[in-house]
């Protein structure tokens, strides 16, 4: 032993004289171990975060980043979805003397308006023109929004009135906040506070009378709410993993629905990438809200923020999370049923990359095949709330932008055929 550590001494002697001398470590007992954990500077995770959004984020989106980035970096905006469960009538008159409007039906009224003059348009053409060559003419000089007011809007339109789902958001540019929600005599509160985006996925869901729904990553319930709010689903399956945050969506559920359509709910805490194991094939519409990046979180607050250096596996495993969950969602679905798949995030990866890849098993794997269905009339729709991204290969992503500052939201639909 002792002749060991005289070797090391005349080891340490030799590299203290030598070139390396600095990097040789001292005598054993003064020498200090540096902590790295305690001694380097620790980079918040937001930072973190906004570091990776301005690598990857710059590619994606190009020119838009700069803009998009001083979005998720300043306050954003909400909207108020109004309990229909609630029997405080007056609240929508409340929100309108405030210049509040439901989005959802400002958009389907300023529609149904384009399609009269449309109709008006074509009629009084009719009466001018002739001729063949007239209406190739007349169909080249269609916008856009011409066209899917006639070819695609019209049908989705009359599936989304009936929805029942009414929120109310400022103008653009409007940064004013909501009053905190108020009880009406039975206790229900009168409209949840969210992110006016995030209704657009349960919208593309467009739930019809009597449907089986499933949502399988629910809490803390902002969806399953909206769901309920359709008025119209024959039996709702609300699912998630975390059991605080299961606990927290049953809070939502007693503070806004009436027992007898709570017990219409049934809410559970599996792991969602098992429930094909547990009820396959039997729902007509499914809401896979996957956990991701959360993008505007993670560049503003550090606390339970997923690019924290303890979760950075965690965050590389998310996209494989994502397609296990999306795959869950769709073996649930009964053929012809429809999946609506979403996240907060910017993240092309986490996004398109993962609806393309779950339909890609689908096929190979389950020999099920997955349609992804256009969802372009949701930007004609709704362009006057939303700031909404053209270059999607798939599905629709709202940006976040200073004017309209909602979002990241990303949703796209698919059919099980
Ligand atoms: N849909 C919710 C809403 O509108 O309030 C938000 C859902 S949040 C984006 C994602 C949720 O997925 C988290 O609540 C998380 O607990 C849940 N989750 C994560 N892993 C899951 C899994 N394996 N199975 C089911 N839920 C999971």
């Amino acid at each position: 032993m002792a002749a060991v550590c005289r070797r090391g001494w005349a080891a340490a002697a030799l590299l203290r004289r030598g070139p390396l001398a600095g990097l040789a470590p001292g005598p054993r007992r003064h020498r200090h171990k540096e902590k790295w954990a305690a001694t380097a500077p620790r980079i918040p995770p937001t930072r973190l975060a906004l570091h990776d959004f301005d690598v990857n984020y710059s590619l994606q989106l190009k020119d838009l980043w700069p803009s998009v980035r001083i979005g998720l970096l300043c306050e954003q905006k909400y909207g108020a979805l109004i309990n229909n469960f609630s029997s405080a009538d007056s609240v929508t008159q409340e929100l309108e003397q405030l210049n509040a409007t439901d989005f959802v039906s400002e958009a389907l009224r300023k529609v149904q308006v384009t399609s009269v003059e449309e109709v008006e348009r074509k009629e009084s053409r009719s009466l001018e023109g002739s001729g063949e060559g007239r209406t190739v003419m007349q169909a080249e000089m269609m916008t856009q929004a011409e066209m899917m007011t006639q070819a695609e809007v019209s049908p989705q339109l009359r599936a989304s009135m009936c929805t029942h789902i009414k929120c109310y958001t400022f103008p653009r540019g409007d940064i004013t906040r909501f009053r905190p929600a108020r009880p009406d005599t039975l206790g229900l509160l009168n409209y949840y506070l969210l992110d006016a985006a995030s209704l657009l996925p349960v919208l593309a869901l467009n739930v019809q009378q009597n449907d089986c729904v499933l949502d399988l990553c629910a809490a803390p319930g902002g969806k399953t709410l909206a769901l309920l709010q359709t008025g119209v689903c024959g039996h709702l399956a609300a699912n998630d993993v975390s059991v605080s945050r299961t606990k927290r969506l049953c809070q939502v559920l007693r503070s806004y629905v009436p027992k007898e359509v709570r017990e219409t709910v049934s809410v559970t805490s599996y792991d969602g990438r098992d429930w094909k194991d547990l009820e396959g094939g039997i729902f007509h519409k499914v809401l896979v809200d996957v956990p991701c990046t959360t993008d505007r979180h993670s560049v503003m607050e550090n606390e339970n923020n997923i690019f924290h250096k303890m979760r950075t596996k965690e965050r590389q495993m998310l996209p494989m999370l994502q397609l296990q969950l999306l795959m869950a969602g769709i073996l649930a679905t009964k053929p012809g049923g429809k999946v609506v798949y979403s996240t907060c995030s910017l993240s092309s990866l986490q996004n398109e990359y993962v609806v393309e890849r779950a339909v890609e098993i689908a096929e190979t794997e389950f020999n099920i095949s997955v349609q992804v269905e256009n969802l372009s009339h949701f930007r004609t729709l709704f362009q006057d709330t939303f700031a909404f991204f053209s270059g999607c290969r798939l599905g629709e992503l709202v940006l976040p932008h200073l004017t309209a500052n909602f979002g990241p939201i990303y949703f796209c639909k698919l059919r099980r055929l």
